[in-house]
């Protein structure tokens, strides 16, 4: 999971992409970096942490230039390290070249072997570095053709910005599975992972960049280029369910509506006599209030969060997590006391926040405690580039409905079903044939694996290796002849 940003032709590109990264936080909090193309070529900063801790005013009137891109990064693939944050960024032999990636690339370790045999020299452990290699050994003329010719090599997800010194170039993967809009203001081109960024600058949303689209964007006004074979999209359904913003525009729809959507069929589906509904804020409030409506009971704020502390799942220690609930939420007595309770969150991975939750609302004398969920069970790692872990740690793929339940404590326990999420969706405008990536919720992966092989081989090799976390390719190397 990441966040890009990218401006073209802006006196203050730096202070604009600043401002995008702001509102494209909650996709990423362990590193980030402006690259900005100016007169002196591409300079960047890139630093670990927040974007309000990594930038001052000083740093980014340095940044000085007309373009710039921007990143936001969660790690997925690669290890946590400043080497690995983006924009990455290059000299090579046709000029300066800066890469912002989202998504992840699941053939980028024979990729990688391959390149490295024939002499390519990495800076970071990170997937995104092979588009580089790719297009720094491509003999086509202009950027654009050395970066289909790179695309076409990779498999996997990605939205891409990438800044030369007078270009700016989105790209999206054929499947589309991770979002990316294009704006304008003024005279500008912006693009970003979610509309919310347009927003806070002010500029107007157009549309998105679509599924295998290339878009160049010059001085001269932009092109679009459609050099892959049409697959049908995928967009990843976990954008709305949590990822993206509640504000934003993903995929063409509202994450807000589609998010009530989706509690209103769960009410549909699951509801029971209780005395009000309450969200596990904020990821659970939309759903929540969905599901409230649906069912004419009162919404109410039963936990409150501290939101001067970040995502508990984004801190990697077991240790942090466990301790993150308490840090973030904390019930209000006077609300829950004595009532029957229908709570909503909008997933469930490890279950460790519902879990803690439905204890400290017992603690405070809820009477009964109806937890509601509202997405599917999450079975299935994802490999497309968002950090939901190993099959392992899913207590879904190892645990049915009635352990689960025990296990947090809860009165009751009922997930939406994959069909009502799809309900949901098809309600709040997705049009016929619109298809979207599941597969954390039914293992049926869009795209296949290195060399083909299937997720039980991946594990097995990646266990074979001793790689902690098979979900990062990029280091689990393939025995086998790759094709
Ligand atoms: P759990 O405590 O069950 O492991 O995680 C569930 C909570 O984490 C939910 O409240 C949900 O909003 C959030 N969540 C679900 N999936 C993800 C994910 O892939 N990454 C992050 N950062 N948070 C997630
Ligand atoms: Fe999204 Fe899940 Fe597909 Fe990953 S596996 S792209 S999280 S729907
Ligand atoms: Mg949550």
């Amino acid at each position: 999971m990441c966040g890009i940003f990218g401006i073209f032709n802006h006196k203050y590109a730096s202070n604009m992409v600043y401002l995008g990264l702001h509102a494209l936080q909650h996709r990423g909090q362990e590193s980030s970096g402006i690259a900005v193309s100016g007169t002196n070529g591409i300079v960047s900063h890139r630093a670990m942490g927040l974007v309000s801790d990594v930038y001052t005013g000083e740093l980014i009137k340095k940044l000085s230039g007309t373009s710039a891109i921007g990143h936001v990064r969660y790690s997925t693939s690669g290890t946590t390290s400043l080497s690995n944050a983006q924009p990455l960024v290059v000299e090579y032999s046709h000029g300066s070249l800066a890469i912002a990636h989202n998504g992840n690339l699941i053939n980028a370790s024979i990729l990688r072997q391959k390149l490295e045999v024939k002499g390519s020299i990495f800076q970071s452990t990170t997937d995104s570095e092979v588009i580089i290699h790719l297009m720094a050994i491509s003999k086509k003329k202009n950027t654009v053709d050395r970066l289909i010719e790179a695309l076409k090599k990779v498999n996997g997800s990605y939205s891409l910005l990438i800044l030369t010194d007078s270009e700016l170039i989105a790209a999206r993967d054929p499947y589309g599975i991770r979002p990316l809009v294009l704006g304008k203001l003024k005279d500008s081109y912006v693009v970003s992972s979610e509309s919310c960024a347009f927003d806070l600058i002010g500029a107007e949303y157009e549309r998105e960049i679509n599924p295998g689209e290339i878009l160049l964007i010059t001085a001269q006004g932009s092109e679009s280029f459609y050099p892959f074979k049409e697959v049908k999209q995928k967009n990843c359904v976990f954008e709305y369910i949590y990822f993206a913003r509640p504000d934003s525009i993903v995929f063409g729809r509202s994450v807000y509506l589609v998010r009530k959507a989706l509690g209103m069929e769960l009410a549909k589906e699951t509801h029971v006599d209780a005395d009000m509904v309450i969200p596990i804020p904020d990821s659970g409030i939309g759903a929540a209030i969905g599901y409230a409506q649906q069912v004419n009971l009162p919404f109410e704020l039963g936990l409150i969060r501290n939101h001067y502390v970040g995502r508990t799942f984004i801190e990697p220690e077991e240790r942090i997590r466990h301790f993150g609930v308490k840090l973030k939420l904390n019930p209000v007595s006077e609300a829950v006391k004595g009532k029957r309770i229908i709570v909503i969150d909008d997933s469930i991975v490890r279950a460790t926040t519902g879990r803690k939750v439905i204890k400290m609302l017992k603690e405070c004398g809820a009477k009964e405690i109806h937890f509601r969920v509202s997405s599917p069970p999450v079975t299935h790692p994802c490999f497309y580039g968002i950090d939901t872990p190993t099959r392992k740690e899913l207590i879904a793929s190892s645990h049915d409905l009635k352990e689960i339940r025990k296990y947090m404590g809860t009165d009751t326990l009922e997930y939406l079903s994959v069909e009502g999420m799809m309900r949901a969706l098809m309600k709040t405008g997705a049009h016929a044939g619109y298809t979207f990536c599941d597969a954390c919720f039914t293992g049926k992966y869009p795209l296949r694996f290195p060399c083909q092989m299937t997720l039980d081989e991946v594990e097995s090799i990646a266990k074979r290796k001793k790689v902690v976390d098979p979900r990062k390719p990029y280091i689990i190397v393939d025995t086998r002849r790759s094709n």
